[in-house]
């Protein structure tokens, strides 16, 4: 028997890499206290910084089976620029999720105009950086700028990654302001289509989702920040019953695993709905690589090889393997 299995790479879809440092921090009471945490570890961050503390992670990342990065970079250009060679170093194919940040957070996330903004993305582009637009959020950006972000992303056929319903008080505030729910005002201004990928969507109402659904849009799901911060449960049912399909995220990188991220969806599925294999063990590898590549809109990435005789696999019918990667196994069953 072969002792070896060569799978596709997985795809993370959505990391703030630099997050990777307030791992184990107690960070304050709910998502807000930690997020005054998390603005401070931003501020201190330097392109020097960045290219040496994100070329480990991403190395990280690279032993965990993730062979490929969607970056949701808001840290500025010479960072995004550091962050690009970063990855390069560590042999992780990335996709630069270039910010637009209106409003809110520090001087250093914001530009002046969207224009300004998208000039950055075009100096990323000239340097053969892949990327895709990102406007941060609602919370973050105005509709203008929405709907500036959602026409370029179409003219250019970029993928578009947004935050949304992420927290209860980011959807009462839209809809003081707009008289809408975030993903409603997404559609509205251009923003949701097939190469739209919504970060999280954790509080999704059912309106939301069928436009999730009728775009083509994808959700990156990201359980065990999504656990950390305390957001609530990904509605994974709801989302499997509409056909909308998902990929996967390390997002503040408390924890780099692929593996622990499908078996936690799996999980708040079956929590959910009092049922097992939810999603099949096939879906479930889908959405670990070939969605997060359509979401990040990249056709290949390097494979990867599980060991079979670790201990996690050790005395496993090969017919199981698939399954017990993700019931039962780390990211340390990756050889390379
Ligand atoms: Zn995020």
């Amino acid at each position: 028997m072969a002792r070896s299995l060569e799978l596709p790479g997985f795809v993370n879809a959505h990391s703030h890499t630099f997050q990777r440092a307030l791992r184990g921090r107690a960070a304050g009471g709910d998502f807000w206290a930690w997020r005054d945490t998390m603005l401070a570890e931003a501020e201190r961050q330097t392109p020097e910084l960045v290219r040496c503390t994100y070329e480990s992670t991403y190395r990280e990342m690279r032993l965990s089976g993730f062979t490929a990065v969607g970056e949701f970079h808001y840290l500025g250009l010479p960072e995004a620029f550091a962050a690009a060679e970063a990855a390069e170093a560590a042999g992780v194919e990335l996709v630069l999720l270039h910010v637009a940040y209106a409003r809110g957070g520090l001087p250093r996330f914001r530009q002046e105009s969207v224009g300004a903004y998208l000039s950055q993305v075009e100096e990323l582009r000239a340097a053969k950086v892949r990327v895709g637009v990102a406007p941060h959020s609602v919370r973050a950006c105005s509709a203008d700028w929405l709907g500036e972000i959602g026409r370029y992303a179409t003219e250019e056929q970029l993928p578009l990654h947004v935050h949304a319903d992420e927290q209860p008080k980011e959807i009462e505030e839209c809809l003081a302001e707009h008289g809408c729910r975030p993903i409603e005002l997404l559609a509205r201004s251009g923003c949701l289509g097939d190469r739209t990928t919504v970060v999280h969507a954790t509080h999704a109402d059912g309106a939301e989702l069928d436009l999730l659904a009728s775009s083509g849009a994808t959700v990156c799901a990201c359980p065990t920040t999504e656990a950390d911060l305390g957001d609530g449960f990904l509605p994974a049912e709801r989302l499997r019953a509409r056909g909308i399909p998902l990929c996967i995220g390390t997002d503040s990188n408390v924890r780099i695993d692929p593996f622990e991220e499908l078996r936690e969806l799996e999980g708040i599925a079956r929590r959910q709905t009092g049922r097992r294999g939810v999603f099949t063990i096939d879906e479930l590898h889908r959405f670990g690589s070939e969605l997060g590549g359509d979401a990040l809109g990249i056709e290949s990435w390097p494979g990867i090889v599980i060991d079979l005789e670790h201990r996690a696999l050790a005395g496993v019918e090969r017919d199981d393997v698939p399954g017990a990667l993700i019931a039962s196994s780390g990211g340390d069953v990756v050889m390379g």
